[in-house]
């Protein structure tokens, strides 16, 4: 039942074993190897998302951190040029490969946004952040007490309403929506900082789908390149 939820809702999915040999395939004629490249990683922080950042770095080597809630940057314009400051250097260029996934989780009876958890009996919601969001769309929030913040849930919500006129009340809707708004991000900071200038950039983003008793799968979005001419093409993955 989870293999049937998958194939309705993310089709085109593959397992990240095989979605990374992909990125590779088209990746490493452009000079993106394991040698040569810089990875940073945007992911949601929930220990789920952990095996897919395990095989990003077997690949690529130890990749840098940008994400928060919802797979969004998290790291601030402070944390981008901390990022892009660490890229290697080879015949005067660097190379910054950089993936985003925001994440949800099938549960054994199928139902969409759930996992049971080791030594756990309930399900829980993967991604919880999105599962709030889409809580509070129905819902209304609970004011915070004063001093305290939800900054990174907060700001998912602002980059996925930026997509949309109006959300949609439906987690694998809103779910795409934050693989678009997270790969908007990404460039977005990139061009802020004109990064093309000093190194070719690629960025591949998707959705981490996990399954019971299976390996994690991803829902391509997009995957693209841009060079010293600062013109972005899109790679067929
Ligand atoms: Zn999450």
């Amino acid at each position: 039942m989870p293999r049937t939820a998958l194939a309705t809702s993310f089709p085109g999915s593959v397992s990240y074993e095989n979605f990374l040999v992909r990125v590779e395939r088209v990746a490493m004629p452009l000079g993106f190897d394991r040698e040569r490249a810089f990875a940073a990683v945007s992911l949601c922080r929930d220990e789920m998302t952990e095996p897919l950042l395990e095989a990003i770095a077997r690949r690529w080597d130890r990749p840098f951190n940008l994400g928060g809630l919802g797979a969004v940057p998290a790291l601030g314009r402070t944390g981008w040029r901390a990022a892009l400051s660490h890229v290697p250097e080879h015949d005067g260029r660097g190379r910054l490969i950089v993936f985003g996934f925001p994440h949800l989780g099938i549960a054994p009876d199928g139902s969409l946004g759930q996992t049971v958890r080791r030594h756990q009996r309930m399900a829980t919601p993967t991604c919880g952040a999105m599962v709030a969001l889409l809580d509070s769309l129905r819902n209304g929030y609970d004011p915070l007490p004063a001093g305290l913040n939800d900054l990174e849930a907060d700001r998912l919500r602002r980059v996925i309403e930026e997509q949309v006129e109006d959300l949609p009340d439906d987690l694998v809707a809103l779910t795409k929506l934050a693989v678009r708004a997270v790969d908007d991000e990404i460039w977005a900071e990139l061009d802020a900082l004109r990064a093309h200038e000093d190194m070719d950039l690629s960025v591949f983003t998707g959705v981490q789908v996990h399954l019971p008793d299976d390996v994690d799968h991803i829902w391509p979005w997009a995957s693209s390149y841009c060079g010293a001419d600062a013109v972005r093409r899109p790679l067929e993955i």
